[in-house]
């Protein structure tokens, strides 16, 4: 059936977000209607506001949710009324050589669903009944969002749900990074460049893992407070010195895994110059299409350097989201602390503007609560 639900919409790239009254369609075929319950606010949402990440507008933005199914489509056996699950924005077939190989988020077939659901449609309409866009196959920074079952995960229960929320993008990010793409090794030395929702991630990613040394490396003194609850030994503060690279070296002689947690080709190239001989770099954040990166072509033998990308940290969503639901469980991961301020969907433009002001490790939207 069709819901009315108030969604966070970008209408214009360069423009604040804004709040509007849209109809979510009822799932079809292998989807699911979710009753939205928190959805965490992410830099690329923020880039998708922008144009860096070139998302056509109107786009219901928000792909870090989680909530209650409420209607569940033909065919759809895994998911019932009432389940709790969070989104995934990345759209995998099963059926490609990479999803066989056990590498959904390199799916060949993802770019299919970057901002319609997989089979190139959407659910949700505007109040003069043209269709909106949704951020990732997702579009849940609204009250009710239609998704595809391959871009949802069951969760426990009894986890809250705007901690469950963040473990859809943030964590699993900059906490994947680590255990996935950079498979750091207990005793290691790191460096994470960005400490937003994903960089704190990073961070006790690799405490979790054993690393010996975290450097944080950002500009905002704030941020790299945030950086020390979340176990970084070290922190450098871009604007206090020359060169961040430098810097990051003589504290640790050269990490062996530097995380790249910005989204900008500097910032990468200081991540790859602050490697030690054998190190590797990690690019998580997003840069803009056209930005690009430079770095000496011999050190890459020489020194046995690498260079490597992690999309949602490597995820095997319906096997790494609840293991690190599992470690925060444990009490090995903090999800509690990531939550630094929650905002009613009105206030979703502020919420913006606190992320670009980085006052917040996390902000997340949170709706009325879920009834299953
Ligand atoms: P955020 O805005 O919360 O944090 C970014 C941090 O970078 C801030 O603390 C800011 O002060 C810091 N920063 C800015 N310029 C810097 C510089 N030159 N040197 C050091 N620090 C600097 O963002 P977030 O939500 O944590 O996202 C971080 C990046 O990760 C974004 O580019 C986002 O699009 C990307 N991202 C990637 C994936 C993925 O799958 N690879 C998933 C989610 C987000
Ligand atoms: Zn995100």
């Amino acid at each position: 059936m069709d819901r009315q639900a108030k969604a966070v919409v970008c209408r214009e790239w360069g423009q604040p977000v804004q709040v509007e009254t849209i109809t979510v369609g009822g799932p079809k075929r292998d989807e699911i209607t979710i009753k939205i319950a928190a959805c965490g606010v992410c830099h690329s949402d923020l880039s998708a506001t922008t144009g860096k990440i070139p998302y056509p507008p109107p786009l219901v933005l928000g792909h870090e949710a989680a909530g209650v199914v409420v209607e569940v489509g033909e065919g759809v056996t895994d998911f019932k009324e009432g389940d709790h699950v969070v989104s995934s924005f990345i759209s995998m077939c099963g059926k490609c050589r990479q999803c066989v190989r056990g590498r959904p988020v390199l799916c060949e077939n993802a770019r299919k669903a970057m901002f319609n659901l997989p089979d190139g449609t959407v659910r949700t309409r505007d109040a003069s009944g043209e269709p909106l866009n949704v951020f990732g196959a997702c579009g849940v920074m609204a009250e009710f969002a239609t998704l595809h079952v391959d871009n949802c995960v069951k969760v426990d229960d009894t986890v809250p749900m705007q901690n469950a929320a963040l473990v859809s993008c943030a964590v699993m990010t900059g906490v994947g990074a680590v255990f996935n793409t950079a498979r750091l090794e207990p005793g290691s030395r790191a460096a994470v460049f960005g400490i937003g929702g994903v960089g704190l991630n990073a961070i006790q990613g690799c405490v979790t893992a054993g690393a010996e040394m975290i450097v944080a490396v950002d500009n905002n003194p704030r941020k790299l407070e945030m950086a020390k609850e979340f176990g970084a030994t070290h922190t450098v503060n871009i604007n206090e010195v020359e060169d961040a690279a430098k810097a990051v070296k003589k504290l640790t002689g050269g990490v062996d895994y530097a995380f790249e947690c910005v989204g900008a080709g500097p910032v990468v190239e200081q991540a790859y110059k602050s490697l030690g001989r054998g190190g590797t770099a990690v690019v998580v954040g997003v840069a803009d299409p056209k930005d690009k990166t430079s770095l000496t072509t011999l050190s890459l033998p020489a020194d046995e350097r690498t260079l490597k990308g992690s999309w949602l940290g490597s995820a095997r969503p319906q096997h790494d989201f609840p293991r690190i639901l599992g470690l925060y469980k444990a009490g090995k991961l903090k999800l509690d602390e990531l939550v630094t301020r929650t905002y009613p969907i009105e206030e979703a433009a502020q919420a913006f503007d606190d992320m670009v002001a980085g006052k917040n490790a996390r902000g997340v939207i949170v709706f009325e609560t879920p009834v299953a």
